[in-house]
């Protein structure tokens, strides 16, 4: 083994000095001290002090088909044994790069033939803010530039993808976003739609966008990008009417779609891509996470023959990074979508444990704390509130979310508490009814432990 043994205190003590961790205040780390992962299988991880827990998280939503499955592994080794490293300059490629390629259109809508390869959701989202600028100079249309994305959409961190992103609290840092980005507000029901059908305030919502368009002026908007289901921004589930009018009010102005998949493809909602399970025909994808289920970083963009069509009439597209189309990461994502096509897993999370854990997690809804869930397929959340009567939010700075989340640490799960009080369950997608019983009683049995601690609190 390369990496040493060592016991959880003396990694804390290198890591306090030595790492630098994202989106983490340092100060609060090192106060508490890192929590050491070293092993997964499974559904299952378990840290350096042998402790295991249930990833209801499935890592960083990424690890779809579980951890230490051996066709990834193996295929990872052999493409390092065999090339580890050749580039997609200079008209060359590698056989893995190719039939990845080959093989996520063959699991696409009919409209993407094509992909792009980046190594992140980041740098795939900053793809998409250079082609579909290409796109619309190559079309004689150079003005066209704004890019709308929405409030509490989160689309990465690079530069381009903080920008897209609609959190004010990365905006802050760093004088972002850069010109050229506008957004809007998240059709976001509970929060935003009251005293009206979910119907209603999905079509209000996607009105949002024309008012926004019209206000730039459509001649100057080159494309709209939005998640199918905002992830970070809290599991928000648009209503049914929301996409369709979207792609209406996209068609209308000839304004290209595009859908962050970085979350949602490679089968989370219970289909390959989340706009089949909204009902939409977005001109660009972008993805990364599921594609090789985080075993190895890669990203890219899907591209339509719309767009595609453009850019290969045009001549040199002057962008792309050493490591695009990495052999090892796309042998890796080979592997991942063909066991993820083989075993049907998309198809089970869609007619079998996505299905269960929505039933089971309706129980939920008679808790004192709880007062809704959502979610589609794998991906759910549930919203904690200080009143149910009313829907109240404790403030943000009690941390309860935190409170929960600790808790369901202790009792074996990993949930993510995001903004606004919603815990959320995203575990791998090869996750089994009884596993998926173990996440929802243990978040029970942490959600009834927050509320006595609130009490105590006298909070509640
Ligand atoms: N888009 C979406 C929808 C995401 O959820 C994320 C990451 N959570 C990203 C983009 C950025 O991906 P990465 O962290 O791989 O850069």
């Amino acid at each position: 083994m390369t990496i040493s043994q060592r016991t959880t205190s003396e990694w804390q003590a290198a890591d306090k000095a030595h790492f630098i961790h994202p989106f983490t205040d340092q100060a609060a780390l090192h106060a508490e001290g890192v929590r050491v992962i070293q092993e997964g299988e499974g559904v299952w991880i378990t840290d350096a002090d042998g402790k295991r827990v249930l990833d209801g998280m499935a890592g960083l939503w990424c690890v779809n088909v579980g951890y230490g499955q051996p066709a990834l592994i193996e295929a990872a080794h052999e493409q390092l044994k065999r090339l580890a490293y050749y580039n997609a300059f200079f008209h060359s490629a590698v056989p893995s790069s190719i039939e990845l390629a080959e093989l996520i259109a063959s699991v696409s809508p009919p409209q993407f033939k094509r992909v792009y390869y980046a190594n992140s959701g980041s740098e795939g989202n900053d793809t998409i803010i250079r082609l579909v600028r290409h796109y619309w100079s190559l079309k004689g249309e150079p003005q066209r530039k704004v890019l709308i994305a929405r409030n509490y959409g989160y689309h990465g961190s690079t530069i381009g993808g903080t920008s897209l992103s609609g959190m004010p609290w990365m905006h802050e840092q760093g004088d972002l976003p850069i010109p050229g980005i506008a957004h809007i507000e998240q059709p976001h029901y509970h929060m935003l739609g009251a005293g009206m059908s979910r119907e209603a305030f999905g079509l209000k919502a996607a009105g949002w966008l024309e008012e926004k368009i019209l206000e730039i002026g459509a001649e100057k908007v080159a494309a709209f990008v939005a998640e199918p289901v905002q992830g970070a921004g809290g599991v928000v589930i648009p209503p049914s009417t929301y996409w369709p009018e979207i792609q209406r009010i996209c068609d209308k102005y000839g304004i290209l779609l595009v859908s962050d998949e970085v979350i949602c493809g490679f089968g989370r909602t219970g289909n390959w891509w989340g706009c089949e399970t909204f009902g939409y025909q977005p001109d660009l994808m972008t993805f990364a996470k599921g594609v090789t289920s985080g075993y190895i970083p890669l990203g890219g963009v899907m591209v339509s023959d719309r767009v595609a069509d453009v850019i290969e009439k045009g001549g040199e597209f002057r962008h792309g990074y050493t490591y695009s189309g990495h052999p090892v990461a796309c042998a890796v994502g080979v592997a991942n979508v063909k066991l993820l096509r083989d075993q049907k897993i998309v198809d089970q999370v869609r007619t079998e444990t996505g299905p269960h854990l929505e039933k089971r997690l309706k129980e939920l809804h008679d808790h004192p704390l709880v007062s809704y869930t959502e979610g589609v397929g794998l991906m759910w959340a549930i919203q904690i509130v200080k009143d149910k009567a009313t829907g109240a939010l404790f403030d943000n700075d009690k941390q309860v979310n935190a409170i929960c989340r600790e808790f369901a640490r202790k009792n074996g799960v990993v949930i993510r508490a995001i903004v606004n009080d919603r815990m959320i369950i995203a575990p791998p997608l090869t996750i089994t009814c009884e596993e998926l019983d173990k996440v929802v009683d243990a978040t029970k049995k942490s959600l009834d432990e927050t509320y006595d601690e609130l009490k105590k609190r006298g909070w509640m």
